[in-house]
């Protein structure tokens, strides 16, 4: 088995990258160095500098966006071994993916786009869904590098598992949003969220927000950061380019777009993803419980 190497060991990289120390000889880089150094301590990786990641096989990335993946590769360039494949994790951009892919292509590296699915929570057990785009025989060289996946689909070429990660996230956003909506009003009439709850997740209005985002999170005001308001609505500024790309008619998912740029200016891109729904509570005067 080659060498491997992890670019971003933030909140889903860090245990991500854990899944593969634990398997194969890992190489792990972060620019807050600490990180790398503690996920050395924990997991047995190797804290590097960035140009040493080029000595692996198989470089995994998982960065805010494909803009910062873009950089680090240009950093990595020159460095870089014909015959390396570039899986990167990120939620991205299929454009600029694809422009990505170009340019590694100049020194003989095959890029594939490997967004994944299942939160910090799956990162963490190993149980990620991973959406890949690129060609056939590059998704047979890393499948067997994937310990973080439960499941691996080949979507199709570069730039398709972007395309599909970001309408999913987008439906994410769609299912949270209108839960929300529709919770707020039943609490004003005097039913408990976790009533209604219980009967929305035996009918079939259920979906991931009714039956576990919003009875461990909001239910619960626990809250909890994992997955931050920011990078939900570049998601969805993803999924509008990917609509508008293909003329697709979409009055919905725009609308959606617009409440979640809406939440992040009055919460914080920092925010969690969940808390939007706090803009509705406070639009209600109305706590979901
Ligand atoms: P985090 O903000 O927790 O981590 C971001 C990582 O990127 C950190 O390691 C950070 O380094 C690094 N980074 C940021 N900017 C730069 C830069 N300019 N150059 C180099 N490194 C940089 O994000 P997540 O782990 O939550 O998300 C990563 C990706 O995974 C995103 O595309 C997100 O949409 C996606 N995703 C997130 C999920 C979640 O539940 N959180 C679920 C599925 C996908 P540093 O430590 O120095 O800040």
């Amino acid at each position: 088995m080659d060498k491997v190497a992890f670019i971003g060991l933030g909140a889903m990289g860090y245990p991500m990258a854990a899944h593969l120390a634990r398997r194969f000889p890992t190489l792990v880089w972060n620019r807050t160095f600490q990180k790398a150094l503690k996920h050395q301590e924990a997991f047995g990786s190797r804290a590097v500098p960035l140009e040493e990641v080029a000595e692996a096989g198989v470089i995994f990335t998982c960065l805010p966006t494909t803009k910062e993946v873009a950089q680090v590769a240009e950093r990595l360039l020159p460095h870089l071994r014909p015959g390396t494949h570039w899986v990167d994790a990120t939620s991205g951009d299929p454009e600029e993916s694809r422009r990505l892919a170009q340019r590694l292509r100049e020194k003989g590296v095959v890029y594939l786009d490997a967004p994944v699915s299942g939160g910090t929570a799956g990162a963490e057990k190993g149980t990620l869904t991973v959406m890949l785009g690129g060609p056939e025989e590059a998704v047979e060289r890393v499948r067997p590098y994937l310990a973080y996946a439960k499941k691996v689909v080949h979507v199709g070429p570069v730039g398709a598992g972007h395309a599909v990660k970001a309408i999913n996230n987008a439906l994410l956003a769609v299912n949270l949003w209108a839960a929300g909506e529709g919770l707020v009003a039943l609490v004003a009439q005097g039913v408990s969220a976790e009533r209604a709850l219980e009967v929305i997740n035996a009918s079939s209005g259920r979906s991931n927000a009714t039956e576990n985002l919003i009875p461990e999170r909001v239910l619960t005001r626990a809250f909890p950061k994992t997955f931050a308001l920011g990078l939900l609505v570049k998601d969805l500024g993803i999924a509008m380019r990917v609509l508008e790309g293909e003329k697709a008619p979409s009055p919905l998912l725009r609308l959606t777009r617009e409440v979640y740029e809406m939440a992040k200016r009055e919460l914080g891109p920092e925010a969690d993803h969940v808390e939007a729904l706090k803009l509705l509570e406070r639009w209600a005067n109305a706590e979901i419980r």
